[in-house]
């Protein structure tokens, strides 16, 4: 179907592609998913540049290329349940809950969680459980997960994410102090031991404690 974007999408899935997303199944999930839904109206012509965007709270929505590489080393299949720290826009959730069975995200911003609750009953996406809260803690209840994704950068990654990624699972997450280079690292459980491989330089907005009502 033509839309106003028909033309800027086929040049970011070339650009995608050259940079090294392969992964087709995250490609659909991109291409399905109307990211200019998930961005301030006056920024909508900007939908499918590759480029990160302020969305509510001071927050971004990350580069459409650091979405799609994040999703592709994680390896999430449709048996998985997944855990996303950083809800936001909501953009990553509903990527993310395209490839697995469950996914819970925490948001830690009220009006963003709030606006990405009523995007996901927007699209009918019905597989995703949200938090108001510090995702820093993890969600104990429903751990232990299979995958988890943090997509605010941290000087440290946080014990307690890892202690509820399941034997085998895969954590990725940008770790980092704010204006140093930070870097996504992705973390495999092997029995007690957690194998950590450096990805990729990245810029995030900072994971933070402690949660806020208002804008
Ligand atoms: N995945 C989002 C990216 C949003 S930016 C998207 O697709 O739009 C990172 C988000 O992490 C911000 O919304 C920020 O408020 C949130 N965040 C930061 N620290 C957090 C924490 N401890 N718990 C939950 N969310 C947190």
């Amino acid at each position: 179907m033509m839309s106003r974007f028909t033309d800027k999408k086929a040049a970011l899935f070339d650009e995608l592609r050259a940079d090294g997303i392969t992964d087709e199944a995250v490609l659909d999930a991109l291409n399905e998913i109307p990211r200019e839904d998930f961005i301030p109206k006056v920024l909508r012509g900007q939908a499918y540049e590759n480029a990160a965007l302020p969305i509510d709270s001071g927050q971004t929505i990350s580069q459409p290329f650091v979405v799609a590489f994040m999703t592709q080393v994680l390896n999430v299949d449709k048996s998985h349940k997944v855990l996303e720290v950083g809800t936001g826009s909501g953009y990553q959730a509903v990527v993310l809950a395209k490839l697995c069975r469950r996914l819970f995200t925490i948001e830690r911003h009220l009006p963003l969680f709030k606006g990405a609750e009523e995007m996901f009953k927007k699209l009918h996406i019905f597989n995703i459980t949200t938090l108001f809260g510090n995702g820093m803690k993890g969600w104990p209840e429903q751990a232990p997960f299979d995958r988890i994704m943090v997509t605010a950068a941290s000087e440290e990654i946080p014990d307690k994410l890892l202690a509820q990624l399941r034997e085998g699972g895969i954590m990725v997450i940008p770790v980092g102090a704010q204006g140093k280079t930070q870097h996504i690292i992705r973390i495999t459980r092997q029995g007690d031991d957690f194998v950590q491989e450096n990805l990729m330089p990245v810029k995030f907005v900072p994971l933070l404690a402690g949660i806020v009502h208002d804008s």
